[in-house]
């Protein structure tokens, strides 16, 4: 039953709305929070919300929950299409959460494998290429521990940009960002909170999102084109009408709305705008190839790839789980052109690369496979963000709210763990957190 309070509340918001005009989308009931995105960080936001007694409506552009969590169950085993990895394990909230609800739970210890053409490579053969690899992190701390907002590659001495290893070692890095090191501050990589191991749930890291978020009613099919924003509330305008509330959380990533895809009204602030170009996301992709029978010399899961100086690195996670399924996940430049060059080139480049390394008649028991394609992906534009050399502090910007209606959620909003679904969903526990501080303080 709605109280006096509520019902008030939901004066103040028709009377938005009503200043605006145009069709209404129908609401059971006044609503305090409209919530725009049902990817990690807004659906987090809304289950903490509707937790604490607020009336919550979530718009989702697509007709599935999760944006870019998302398992695909299409090849016979779960293969997620964008998170796979538990980040940070130590700090991950979302740890306790898969024990607490029996989901499997494995470190990430995977042999990992590099071939010379058809040779795999010893391990003191592979040294060199570790050794850089640790050099490279430590000058990295050394540049942001000297606080230089510079290219992450700017941070390397000539001896580890002229080391014969420094071309995979670059292409490591770029999988971390979704670009290559030119392009991303240095200073803002080194906030990222990497302790514990990387973990991974068979079931998907997005089945376990779908299950924490599985009371949260979300209205699909449902893209936000415009936020109206006044001090006495926000109206967002979709395809199927306009909704009021007292405050909007916005969990959309950077590039809907550096596109333009969603468009705020009056524009927003000149630093707010600005700190979203200065965090776009760049792009990971991931290839899933299912085989008749196990291809591959071992029955255990490894990860492969092919020692190769041109950066246009795939790695390969063979026998998901034990199974004929195998991952290759390319990123940065190349994952661009592998998605420009489409599906099956996609699928025939990673044959070819497998049948370099293993031989025989790969290509023989192939069944069949699937490729992501993060960057025209119109509710995603690019898989994770990263910050521009020069432009750290942006994500600090975002954490803040707007005009005391605004509050912006998602991974590119969280220092500490950016990039990721466990940042993600911290976004939404501040959201839901200054969304009811909002509430409290606003009068309508
Ligand atoms: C290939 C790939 C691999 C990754 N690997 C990992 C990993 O191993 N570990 C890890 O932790 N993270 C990983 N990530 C990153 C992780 O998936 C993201 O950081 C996280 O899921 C982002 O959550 P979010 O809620 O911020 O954004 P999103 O999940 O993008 O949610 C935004 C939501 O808004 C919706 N939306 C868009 N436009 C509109 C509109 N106009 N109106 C209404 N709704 C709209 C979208 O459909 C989406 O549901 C990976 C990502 C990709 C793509």
């Amino acid at each position: 039953m709605l109280n006096r309070r509520k019902l008030l509340q939901g004066i103040g918001a028709a009377a938005v709305l009503g200043g605006f005009g145009g069709r209404l989308l129908a609401q059971a009931a006044p609503t305090d929070v409209i919530v725009i995105g049902a990817g990690g960080a807004g659906l987090t936001a809304a289950k903490e919300l509707l937790a604490a007694g607020i009336n919550v409506l979530v718009l989702e552009a697509r007709d599935r929950i999760g944006g870019r969590a998302f398992t695909d169950t299409s090849l016979g085993v779960p293969w997620d299409r964008g998170c796979s990895w538990l980040h940070a394990s130590d700090v991950n909230p979302l740890v306790a959460y898969a024990r607490q609800n029996d989901f499997e739970v494995f470190a990430d210890k995977f042999p990992r494998q590099i071939y010379d053409g058809p040779r795999r490579m010893g391990g003191a053969e592979t040294a060199g290429y570790r050794a850089v690899q640790e050099r490279m992190g430590r000058e990295m701390k050394e540049a942001a521990r000297r606080g230089l907002d510079i290219p992450a590659e700017a941070a390397f001495t000539q001896a580890t940009l002229a080391d014969p290893w420094y071309s995979m070692a670059e292409s490591g890095l770029t999988s971390w960002e979704g670009i290559e090191p030119p392009n991303y501050s240095v200073l803002d990589s080194q906030q990222f909170i990497e302790e514990g191991d990387d973990l991974m749930i068979p079931r998907g890291y997005g089945t376990l999102l779908a299950h924490y978020a599985r009371e949260v009613p979300v209205r699909l099919r449902t893209p936000v084109s415009r936020i109206r924003w006044t001090a006495r509330g926000v109206t967002v305008d979709t395809n199927a009408g306009a909704s009021s509330a007292r405050v909007v959380v916005v969990a959309l990533p950077t590039t809907v709305i550096t596109d333009g895809a969603v468009i705020f009204s009056p524009h927003l602030p000149v630093e707010v705008l600005q700190a979203h170009h200065d965090l776009p996301l760049g792009l990971m992709n991931k290839v899933a190839l299912r085989f008749k029978r196990n291809v591959f010399p071992s029955e255990r899961t490894e990860f492969w790839q092919l020692r190769r100086k041109d950066g246009r690195r795939i790695e390969y996670l063979t026998r998901l789980w034990g199974s004929n399924v195998c991952i290759g996940l390319s990123a940065g430049r190349f994952a661009y052109e592998l998605e420009a060059a489409g599906e099956a080139a996609t699928i025939e480049h990673a044959l070819t690369e497998l049948t370099t390394m293993l031989g025989g008649d790969l290509r023989r028991q192939f069944d069949r496979g699937a490729t992501t394609a993060w960057s025209s992906d119109p509710f995603a534009r690019g898989s994770y963000s990263h910050c521009l050399p020069g432009r750290y502090g942006a994500r600090a910007i975002l954490a803040r709210p707007v005009g005391g209606r605004i509050v912006f959620a998602g991974e590119h909003t969280e220092q500490t763990a950016y990039g990721t679904l466990h940042g993600a969903h911290m976004s939404g526990l501040r959201a839901a957190r200054e969304a009811r501080r909002l509430l409290a303080g606003s009068s309508t």
